[in-house]
Parts: structure tokens; sequence; C-alpha cells
């Protein structure tokens, strides 16, 4: 992304547009649609930028990776924030840390044990590329993380969101964010009223982020932003009385909050069934790794049905059912019934394929049915007794 000379992006947030500088604060219909920032917001910027990042100072929430501004540390707890939310990230991130504490020692971890540390965030692909990004930092940078936002944009993983976020929390460069919650503070603040679908959608929302961003402490804005769509501009019922930029906010003025951000369209859900066979030779179970494409791609799971070419081979007897469980993936909700067999040939020897016990279950890398099918056949006496489809134990 091209930065913007900053000369640029003072004249435009700092002050009102000619003919403008004596309007009230909310002006005609007009002034809502003119331009990436309507004319009330150019014309309260300063004072929209003193009252969040005042209100940040003394409420914004207290965060791990907030503590300090290393920029391993905000990368991480960035990656980790797609499509997750804070409270779930805490723990995961603090486990990370402890467990990879320097981009140095992420490259060199084996991708296995970056996967299994992953395990539970869910969107396996973010930890590949994050792993992946980690060798380019240490092999290409010497182990620092570039300090732009396009210098980051060229690791991979790395969007223009992310990107965004480590520039300016860590290297306090004036770069804009858009995600979940900015998104829909931006959006009621300059009540654009157009949905935000994708992409194409979210183009107006990152001219009006660029347009207010402060030409310093871009970060603690950045930062501020989220946290009033997390704690006050929430989707449903937003705390307007007790927000900090009521006075200016144009959705609230013109009575649409309600109707701010514009609701898209919900995917339909897709419902699959499918059936899980967990094969047993003796102390052991047979796993296999999710192939390229698949869902939890690199990850170990159980067979599905028909699964002739690893069956067949094995001479499994006749197939016990032990339960049933759902998981959802995407726009998918899949019903599972588990069931189990005894195999009574080694059978064929694959890379993606591995007889293990109950300990070694627990260690591996697996999909989240994976390991609910687990826990369901130890119930069942299956599945290698102690240790299956447990976590990990955490150290210390
Ligand atoms: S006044 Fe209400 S709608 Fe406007 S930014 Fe604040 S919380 Fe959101």
């Amino acid at each position: 992304m091209a930065k913007e000379p900053r000369t640029a992006r003072r004249e435009r947030i700092g002050r009102p547009a000619a003919g403008q500088g004596g309007k009230p604060p909310h002006g005609g219909p007009r002034d809502l649609v003119d331009g990436p920032l309507p004319a009330p917001l150019r014309a309260g910027s300063e004072a929209i930028q003193a009252a969040l990042l005042g209100w940040f100072k003394r409420v914004g929430r207290d965060l791990p990776w907030r503590r300090g501004t290393d920029p391993y540390r905000t990368w991480i707890s960035e990656v980790m924030l797609q499509q997750t939310q804070v409270d779930r990230v805490v723990d995961f991130f603090l486990r990370f840390m402890e467990r990879f504490p320097t981009v140095t020692q992420l490259a060199a971890a084996p991708e296995a044990d970056v996967l299994r540390a992953w395990e539970g965030l869910g969107y396996y692909r973010r930890a590949r590329q994050l792993h992946a990004a980690a060798k380019r930092i240490v092999a290409d940078h010497g182990g620092r993380l570039p300090d732009t936002a396009a210098g980051l944009r060229e690791l991979p993983g790395i969007g223009r969101y992310t990107a965004g976020a480590i520039a300016s929390i860590a290297f306090d460069r004036p770069e804009p964010i858009v995600e979940a919650n900015s998104r829909r503070v931006l959006a009621r603040l300059a009540a654009h009223a157009a949905p935000l679908i994708g992409t194409t959608g979210d183009g107006p929302i990152w001219e009006i982020a660029t347009a207010l961003l402060p030409a310093r402490r871009a970060g603690l804005w950045n930062q501020a932003l989220m946290d009033l769509g997390a704690m006050i501009c929430t989707p449903r019922n937003p705390l307007c009385p007790r927000c900090p930029l009521a006075d200016h906010c144009l959705a609230l003025a013109t009575g649409r909050v309600g109707a701010i951000p514009a609701a898209t369209p919900r995917r339909t859900v897709i419902e699959l069934e499918e059936t899980a066979v967990v094969v047993r030779r003796g102390s052991k179970v047979l796993v296999v790794r999710r192939g390229a494409g698949e869902w939890w791609e690199g990850l170990w799971d159980f067979p599905r049905l028909p699964a002739a070419e690893i069956l067949a081979p094995l001479g499994c007897g006749r197939r016990r059912v032990v339960g049933h469980c759902t998981y959802s993936v995407t726009h998918h909700r899949v019903a599972v019934t588990v069931s189990v067999c005894a195999a009574s040939r080694q059978g064929l020897r694959r890379d993606d394929l591995e007889w293990v016990d109950g300990e070694s279950l627990g260690a591996l890398a697996m999909t989240a049915p994976g390991r609910r099918i687990a826990a369901l056949s130890r119930g069942a006496g299956v599945a290698g007794g102690r240790g299956a489809g447990a976590p990990r134990p955490r150290r210390g």
C-alpha cells in the first residue's frame, strides 16, 4: 500500500473543508455523503481523536500483548485475533509465547509443533503462514520484522489489516486498520449505510479510516477504535450514552444506529453426514493426515467412510457404532457417526497413515473433530486408553 505524505493527511483531517468552517456539527444531507469523510467529521476530526484517545487511556483493555510494543508479540496476537474472540485468544497467546518466545524459536520449530500449539484456534492456514513468515524474517531480515506496512505485506499471511496493525502499534507508523470492530464504529460515525461486504464493500471504510487517522499515535488510535467497537459500539444495543464519540456520531444524529452497518445476508448452512472409523490393532489406533485442499490440511484425524483404499488392505472386521458428535466448519454443520473396528493385518505403509497409542494420540496435532472422535472411542474402551485425545500437558 502506498503511503500518503503526512502533510497531505494533516490537511485532510485537520481543517474544515472550504466553506464549511462555520457550520454546525451536523449539516444537511449532502454533508453525509460528500467525499470519504463527511464534512462534519472533517470539521471535528481533532476533537474526535482527542475524545477517543482520552477514553482509551482511561478504560482501554489491559491485554497481554499490549504490555510493551514488541513487534513479534503484536504480530502473533493480531494473527490469532483474526477470526477468534479476544477472550479466547488470551490463553492461547500466553501459551504460544511460552512455547515460542522469539521469532527465531518459532522459525526453528517443526511445523507439527506449531500446528499443535495452534490447536483449538482453528483456521490452521494462519499457523502455517505464521511459521513460513517466521522463517522468512529470520532468513531475509535478520530476525527482525520489517517496520513498514509495505515490508510486512511481503510476508506470507500478512494482509492490509495485519500490516497496518503491526506497523502502527509496534512501529508508530501512521497506518489505518479496518477490522470487525473498527469497521462498525467508522460506519456509524460517518453514517455509511451501504453494505460492507467483502473487500469491495470495505473500500469506503478504509478511506474513512485513513482520513480520520491521527498523524501521531496511530497505534493507540487504532486500538482505541477496536476497543470502542468491542465495549461500547457493539453490534446490538450500543451504549451510545456512554460513548466518547456521541457528539460527533452521524448515525446517532440521524437516528440510524440500528440500521448501520447494513445487514449482510447470512450464508445458508449446509448439513452433512459422515461416518468416522476408529481402526484398532492391539493397543494402537490408525490416524490419517488430512491432505492438501481438505479442511484442517496437515492435521491428523480418523478415516471417514468409504475409505476402502485404507480399510480393505487392513482386513477390517465388522464395525460397531460407539457414538455420535457434530462439528461446524465454515458454513457447514457435520453430523458424525463414530464406529470402531479391528484390523487383522498391518496394511499399507503410507506417509499420511500412522498407528499410534493413547499417549502419542494426545501429543499429535489433531483436528477438533478428531479429538471428539478420540474421546468418544476412548469412552467405549478403544483409542489407546489413557491419554488419548487429551491435550498435551502444559509446561510449568
Ligand atoms: S454514538 Fe453510538 S453508534 Fe455512534 S459511535 Fe458511539 S456507540 Fe457507536
